[in-house]
């Protein structure tokens, strides 16, 4: 194990592990979790080690059997549902991790949440408790909502029969308003 110069606090304390796992209908996958001993700075990210295109999938969650599809999100891949109007992006504090769809809408779920502890105005509680409202149906498989995820480097993947997947190109990456 190695121990390097954490990027929160700046002492030699933070530990790196990477592992290599192997997806079905994927390929190899880079899993890094960096861990601070003395901040409890946390950071973790996956990395396809085959060279990927520019591509974006679309997953149609109908019934709870979708809630199950495998989802890799590395930290370059950003997350959309459409229907509801709400995004994952990459940043700084991007994390990159192994999910299936129910735990993206989870995760979803803790951003509006997050959300709602900050916002005063009624009209915005209002909408943050309608999506609120919205991710749960979806996740009891009520309620049908389109799951997007494009990753101009490649390394980010939804692992279902179901999901469209298609090239992107140079152009299109970047342009929110493409679907
Ligand atoms: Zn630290």
């Amino acid at each position: 194990m190695e121990r390097l110069k954490c990027p929160a606090c700046g002492k030699e304390t933070l530990k790196l592990t990477t592992t290599i796992q192997t997806i079905p209908y994927f390929g190899e996958i880079l899993l890094l979790s960096a861990y601070c001993e003395n901040c409890k700075f946390k950071h973790s990210d996956v990395f396809s080690v085959e060279q990927k295109e520019p591509t974006c999938y679309t997953l149609t969650i109908e019934d709870e059997k979708d809630l199950n599809a495998r989802v890799i999100r590395s930290s370059s891949g950003t997350i959309e549902i459409p229907e509801l109007g709400i995004k994952m992006e990459p940043g700084p504090a991007s994390q990159g991790f192994i999910t299936n769809v129910e735990g993206i809408l989870l995760r979803m779920e803790e951003i509006v949440k997050a959300q709602k502890i900050l916002v005063k105005e009624k009209k915005k509680l209002e909408r943050l408790n309608e999506l609120e409202q919205k991710l749960n149906l979806a996740m009891e498989g009520r309620l049908k909502l389109t799951i997007v995820l494009k990753d101009p480097l490649g390394n980010s993947a939804i692992l279902s029969r179901k999901a469209k997947k298609r090239k992107l190109s140079k152009k299109r990456i970047g342009d929110s308003q493409n679907r």
